[in-house]
């Protein structure tokens, strides 16, 4: 069985042209339409911990991963909205030595600061029945770093979300797709049970749930290739 993980980024008006990584803005209205879509179509739009099961093989359906990088302010304005006006959930992948700042790690790329979510907007975001993951402490590049820093970036994490957030933490997101087995065996050893990649394609069962594949959603997206996307083989390249 195949099962598509969404990998989105902002949900906004996107930012002015030729800025940096603008593509992953995705609009509003886009994601509007993408989750009537999905809901149309008969899927259920669901968190990574409620998507385990269907992971692992033990649970089979109509059903998609909704995953946002980051943690930006505007998933709590205009993405949990439409989740919840559709009953569906989604995990967020949270900076943790990062919230309530700013993107501030794209900076010297020249991509637009906007604000992370504060522990008011993640509190939220958890109320309405949300997730939060973790995408480390300060969205290190993991393949720069050394096994020590490497360890204290997956594992500190997990424990300042659980801590200052008050929830469970599960599943893991590496910060620009990068890692490798090293930091696979980091992950698992600090007790998450999945982590995404930005690797593309459906994640099926019986794949290694510690390098998990996406399908990407840009703004450049249209609805047609998202529906594709979803539901064929599209996005399943692999490599
Ligand atoms: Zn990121």
């Amino acid at each position: 069985m195949s099962i598509p993980i969404l990998m989105y980024h902002q949900i906004d008006v996107p930012p002015a042209r030729g800025t940096p990584l603008r593509g992953l803005v995705v609009s509003p209205d886009s994601f509007a339409r993408q989750m009537f879509l999905l809901k149309r179509l008969g899927y259920r739009g669901l968190a990574m911990r409620d998507l385990e099961p269907y992971l692992r093989g033990e649970k089979r359906g109509r059903v998609v991963g909704i995953t946002f990088d980051d943690g930006y302010r505007n998933n709590v304005q205009n993405a949990l909205p439409v989740l919840m006006k559709h009953g569906f959930g989604a995990t967020c992948y949270a900076v943790s030595g990062m919230i309530g700042a700013v993107n501030s790690w794209d900076r010297e790329v020249g991509v637009a600061q906007k604000p992370l979510m504060s522990t008011k907007d993640w509190r939220v975001w958890l109320d309405k029945g949300m997730e939060v993951g973790s995408h480390t402490r300060t969205h290190a590049d993991l393949s720069k770093l050394g096994a020590d820093e490497a360890a204290r970036e997956i594992a500190l994490s997990r424990h300042e979300l659980e801590d200052g957030l008050q929830c469970e933490v599960r599943h893991f997101c590496y910060p620009y797709g990068r890692f490798d087995t090293t930091h696979r065996q980091l992950v698992q050893a600090a007790g998450y049970v999945t982590a995404t990649t930005t690797h593309r394609g459906r994640a099926q069962v019986g794949d290694d749930l510690y390098a998990l594949r996406r399908v990407l959603v840009a703004q450049a997206t249209h609805l047609l290739q998202f529906a594709l996307k979803i539901m064929s083989s599209y996005e399943d390249r692999r490599g």
